[in-house]
């Protein structure tokens, strides 16, 4: 991974490694996983990760705490709070507490504030894994129309942003739960990126021949003949789009490890641009 020889190179250069700080508060079967996934990449690329596991029980006022120590600490470069939080805490509040230089989600306003005026300093992990995903594929986004489904903070809303930005060039529609006729939109589609929640969402009626399809989508299905009962699938209707389409990723694979590979970018790039990078 080109990560691992960056980390490599900045390590070899008597540098520390870099350090990434992950809170997981409660204990939500999925967040445990992606939790333990990053951990697991981190550890392979060289990253010192450690997961601070706090009960459902923590106060808000604990956690900002916690995350108030870990902002003063100079040996940490990265910090990160998985979502979703226990309902008693405020999301914003706590994602408002992470130094924004530390801030390796990209979620802080300051830093989605940067990326929106095209000066980006974090980019959130999933949007920039797309982009990623499309530059290294080849894919024409100049001047493409580029339709993304789904309007959160984390993946739609960014993802529209970056393709529209001047380094793009995309003509962008972001769709969402009150569009009035989705499949008008996502017919038109050269790029479509779905970030909704909702299996089969995106059916082949839904899409041109020689779309791309970005599906972010990761939604657990019962399925009786997998071991743990469920298995993973996207927002697409893989089976039926995939023929038509020029290039299609994969649930799970595609943007999922990609989204983790990029969180390993950002938190080399906070132990780069730290101003106490030792
Ligand atoms: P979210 O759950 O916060 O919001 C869903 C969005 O979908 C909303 O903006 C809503 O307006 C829109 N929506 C709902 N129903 C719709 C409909 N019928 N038609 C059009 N739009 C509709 O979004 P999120 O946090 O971006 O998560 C979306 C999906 O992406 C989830 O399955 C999540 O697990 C997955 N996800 C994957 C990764 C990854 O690394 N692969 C990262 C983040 C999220």
């Amino acid at each position: 991974m080109e990560v691992q020889a960056d980390v490599s190179s900045w390590t070899a250069a008597g540098h520390r490694p870099p350090c990434l700080r992950v809170i997981l508060v409660g204990d939500h079967p999925a967040s445990a996983s992606y939790v333990r996934g990053k951990r697991k990449a981190a550890a392979e690329v060289g990253i010192d990760s450690e997961t601070l596991r706090r009960p459902d029980t923590i106060t808000q006022d604990e956690l900002l705490a916690l995350i108030g120590e870990l902002n003063a600490d100079d040996a940490v470069d990265g910090i990160l709070v998985q979502l979703p939080l226990p309902e008693h805490i405020d999301a914003d509040a706590v994602i408002e507490a992470v130094d924004p230089a530390k801030d390796v989600d990209g979620f802080h306003p300051e830093n989605t504030g940067r990326l929106f005026i095209g000066a980006p300093r974090f980019i959130p992990a999933t949007p920039f894994g797309i982009m990623e995903l499309l530059r290294r594929s080849d894919v024409v986004i100049e001047g493409a129309e580029a339709v993304v489904v789904g309007r959160s903070n984390i993946v739609g809303k960014p993802i529209a942003s970056l393709l529209g930005q001047r380094d793009a060039n995309a003509t962008v529609t972001l769709c969402h739960s009150r569009t009035r006729d989705l499949a008008l939109h996502t017919r038109r589609a050269d790029i479509l990126i779905a970030a909704v929640g909702r299996p089969n969402l995106i059916t082949a009626e839904m899409v041109k021949t020689g779309v791309t399809v970005i599906d972010v989508g990761i939604n657990r299905v019962d399925d009786a003949s997998r071991e743990r009962g469920y298995r993973l699938v996207g927002d697409v209707d893989f089976e039926q789009v995939a023929p038509k389409a020029a290039r299609i990723t994969p649930v799970p694979g595609g943007v999922g490890p990609m989204t983790i590979a990029m969180l390993l970018r950002n938190t080399l790039t906070a132990a780069q641009t730290s101003p106490v990078a030792t």
